[in-house]
């Protein structure tokens, strides 16, 4: 998982190679500071008067080196720009090896990177987050992933304080004040992987996975939160080292909730740090889709122990392949463990999301040369992970899983304990399968966007063949047919079906256009160009099986490709490919849709029709708002609110994607007052709502709610007894629309009351809010320069892709000017791409809007013609 960094654009020579660090750090939580002693055993390929480390906002007091029981003093200089620092000796050290002695002092700092400062309740804690490259903000070292070494780790904590860290405790001293816990050497771990938590934090009991103890540590008053934690972690560990093929290795592994943490988790080694939402859960109040989001961050960051930890790659441009592969491993581990979730069908919403982002002309490969870390940085989306799962996953699926799994085994023996790079992979995959791997996978990584497969049946062959024809796909219909040209490794897989059912053949399409025979079956009434949505690309069927495939609806086709269908078609309609009324017909043919994905599905499409095609308050928006009120109410009165006794969870969820729809996108008033009674009960009882409902009812509530229910949300947020309580109310202190509590909200937001982690996802859920986004741009960029100190910057470029719902071209102008002049290095795609979806957004209004009037005024019940 990522980090921010400060673009450093240096390298360090690699002649001085780290071998093992000996640190100690004494934190200070109530002064905010920490000291360190660090004895870094280092070799050197030849004689060095000067030796370069990384080292950020530390101040270096003492270092020295030993050479044969020799001491020979240093004089530091830093390079700030480059966050390194020299030390120069009178006379060169020799080669061989060296031990260099530091002693320095730094800050806790409040931005969620390095060694920071974080509160809970009015106690304080500090954790380490180091990856990317923040490691030099705890201690001088050799700060990038290809100088492994072992880590030997003492902290002093005060009485009251425990200390978690990457390796079990080895013994622990008593001094005064307190006591020194000593762990024991790591293996080889690359610095970013370095883990240190201090605070009254509390653990969970031991569960164990064959010899592995596992623990959840977490700030006291949360032990009852951590059952599903421990029971994921087993169940996924147990399936990974079955994968892998190697134990565990890192002896034991401890979990640890932090209080205000950057990213969603981090798979430092042994001891993997998460934000308390996605670690600890009670059952009985968090939705499926909570333990289904907790269970798959665990298992990606427990996949990341071989996966990135064990094999690291040897630099930042192969990043992706690790959060790819840990991404893809993740949907399977929990896929396995819990199959009624269907995870496969929920990474389908993922795979929606890259595919979106890559039909952007600002898109970027998966892969691309990385000379800074700042570059790295910028990579972290949905097309490194949700791109990256989905080849990674179409490579499985066109190897076969047993020859995918013998390649990444022979893969993790060859260079366990070390570093390697992508193409290593690729070589052990081929060995394994005897197919072609290499020229497959970097045709989808080395190059951006994906293809439109167009399919039509060859003319005179009654069915039995399909002409297919790839090029790339933009979202922008004005992109000239030159840059379309584009040529991919396609695995194809097709659907076909007639009398008796449906089967699928498998091609490997490679040229520009081809003609593929489906085996002799007995008749060819229809066909769909991806079946299981598992290919990384879009399909235009002809307007002949486009009509067929309304009819399979039913039964034909599966829910995933229902699913698949339907973004297909709306990617095509934004693109200009077919007129919206094919992606309105397709939803109105979906009405009687029983599959809780499919519905949520829609969700997004319509949404964007709402607000940025429709224009507010029009006649096109209400008769759209009562069309979709019309199509899916009468499923949402049949189910009702209350759960029946034995519901199953699909129907749940299938009630709750409802309200979504009904309440959410069309705002139907019976929904918002029903949801406005529901919040009522549920204030008064936790327990008299569907968790599944929560989130919708507590954010729709929130839409009509005055100062007084604001007033509530307030006092829930601070006396929540879970983290998904906590950050269900505090996300919708952003969906109120009364002009005095979006007031209060932006005056709260830089302040405490909101901490840093959530402060992106409040502005985000504000500029989403039609009331409110205005005034919330307004107040960021009034307030730029501290929102900018406080956020980390990957979650700046989150804020800066979330200006599009601003709607108005007049607002595009000013983004793109405000941003030019206050420039984000780590967001400069993300304003680019920004500016295209504004410009998108624009085209398809013109393009789409009096086509969407004629197809509603034919639907309306009160039109007048
Ligand atoms: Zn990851």
């Amino acid at each position: 998982m990522p980090s921010s960094a400060k673009p450093s654009r240096f390298r360090l020579p690699d002649d001085v190679r780290p071998v093992g660090y000996d640190l100690h750090l004494e934190p200070d939580l109530a002064a905010g500071r920490f000291r360190g002693d660090v004895r870094i055993a280092a070799r050197l390929e030849r004689p060095r008067a000067a030796v370069v480390l990384h080292a950020a906002d530390l101040r270096i007091e003492k270092a020295r080196a030993v050479v044969g029981g020799t001491e020979m003093p240093a004089r530091v200089s830093y390079q700030r720009a480059d966050e390194t620092a020299t030390l120069r000796f009178a006379r060169p050290l020799p080669a061989g090896e060296v031990t260099l002695v530091l002693r320095y002092a730094a800050p806790l700092n409040q931005h969620l990177r390095g060694f920071y400062a974080a509160g809970a309740d009015g106690r304080r804690y500090a954790f380490t987050q180091c990856e990317a490259a923040d490691a030099r903000r705890v201690l001088p070292c050799f700060d990038e992933p290809a100088f492994k070494a072992r880590f030997r780790v003492a902290v002093t904590v005060r009485e009251g304080e425990a200390v978690v860290s990457n390796a079990p405790i080895e013994r622990e001293e008593q001094v005064a004040g307190g006591r020194i816990v000593r762990f024991a050497p790591t293996p080889p771990l690359s610095s970013y992987l370095l883990a240190v938590a201090v605070g009254p934090l509390e653990p969970s009991p031991v569960r164990y996975c064959g010899a592995t103890p596992i623990r959840i540590w977490h700030v006291p008053g949360k032990g009852h939160l951590t059952e599903l934690g421990l029971e994921a972690a087993v169940e996924a560990l147990r399936r990974l080292e079955e994968y892998f093929g190697i134990p565990y290795p890192y002896g034991k592994l401890d979990l640890v909730a932090a209080p205000d943490f950057e990213a969603g988790a981090m798979e430092n080694a042994g001891a993997v740090f998460f934000r308390e939402t996605l670690l600890l859960l009670d059952p009985a109040t968090a939705s499926l889709n909570e333990h289904k989001r907790a269970a798959e961050v665990i298992a990606h960051e427990l996949a990341h122990m071989w996966y990135g930890d064990l094999v690291t790659m040897a630099w930042w441009d192969d990043l992706w392949l690790n959060e790819a592969f840990a991404t893809w491993m993740a949907y399977r581990v929990v896929d396995d463990w819990r199959p009624e979730w269907r995870m496969w069908h929920g990474f389908e919403h993922d795979r929606a999301g890259a595919l979106a982002l890559d039909a952007l002309a600002n898109t970027h490969p998966i892969y691309a040369v990385v000379r800074s870390v700042a570059e790295a940085t910028e990579n972290f989306d949905a097309i490194t992970y949700e791109k990256g799962a989905a080849v990674v996953r179409m490579i499985e699926h066109y190897l076969g899983a047993e020859d995918f799994r013998g390649g990444v085994r022979v893969y993790m023996r060859r260079h366990r304990e070390a570093n390697a790079v992508a193409g290593d992979l690729w070589r052990a995959l081929e060995e394994a399968s005897g197919k072609e791997v290499t020229r497959v996978a970097q045709a989808w990584i080395e190059t951006a966007g994906f293809p439109l497969v167009v399919i039509a049946p060859a003319p005179g062959r009654d069915g039995r063949a399909l002409r297919v024809r790839q090029e790339r796909f933009f979202a922008d219909p004005r992109v000239p047919a030159a840059r379309r040209r584009g040529r991919w490794p396609v695995p194809l897989v097709v659907r076909f079906g007639g009398d008796g059912g449906s089967e699928v053949a498998r091609f490997l399409v490679d040229r520009a256009a081809d003609t593929v025979e489906l085996p002799d079956a007995s008749g060819v009434d229809w066909y769909f160009g991806n079946a299981d949505a598992g290919g990384f690309y879009r399909v235009l069927h002809d307007p002949t099986t486009r009509a067929a495939l309304r009819a399979q609806l039913g039964e034909g086709l599966s829910a995933v490709e229902r699913l698949a269908l339907a973004g297909d078609t709306w990617a095509l309609v934004r693109a200009a490919r077919v007129p919206i009324d094919a992606f309105l017909d397709l939803v109105d043919a979906l009405g009687d849709e029983t599959d809780y994905d499919v519905l949520e599905g829609l969700g997004g499409p319509l949404d964007v029709i709402d607000q940025q095609v429709a224009a507010p308050d029009s006649t096109e928006q209400r008769r759209l708002r009562e069309w979709i009120a019309a199509r899916f109410g009468p499923a949402l009165d049949a189910l009702g609110w209350s759960v029946a006794p034995g519901e199953e969870d699909g129907t749940r969820l299938r009630r709750a994607a409802l309200v979504r729809l009904v309440g959410g996108v069309a705002e139907a008033p019976a929904v918002l007052a029903e949801a406005r009674r529901r919040l009522d009960a549920y204030l008064a009882d936790r327990h008299a709502l569907d968790p599944n409902l929560a989130d919708p009812v507590v954010g729709l509530a929130a839409r009509a709610g005055d100062e007084a229910l604001y007033a509530r949300y307030r006092e829930v947020v601070v006396a929540a007894t879970t983290p998904q309580e906590r950050r269900r109310f505090l996300l919708s202190l952003a969906s109120f629309r009364t002009p005095s509590t979006i007031r209060r909200l932006l005056a709260a937001v830089l302040t405490p009351e909101i901490p840093t982690q959530d402060v992106t996802f409040v502005l985000m859920r504000l500029l989403a809010n039609p009331v409110a986004r205005a005034d919330t741009w307004t107040f960021l960029t009034r307030r730029w320069a501290a929102i900018r100190r406080r956020v980390p910057p990957l979650m700046l470029s989150r804020l800066v892709e979330a200006t599009p719902a601003l709607r108005e071209t007049r607002y595009a102008r000013e983004v793109g000017r405000f941003f030019r002049a206050h420039p984000v290095p780590e967001a400069a795609r993300a304003l680019r791409q920004a500016l295209e979806v504004f410009r998108l957004n624009a085209e398809l209004r013109r393009r789409a809007a009096p086509a969407l009037a004629r197809w509603l005024a034919q639907r309306a019940p009160d039109r007048t013609t």
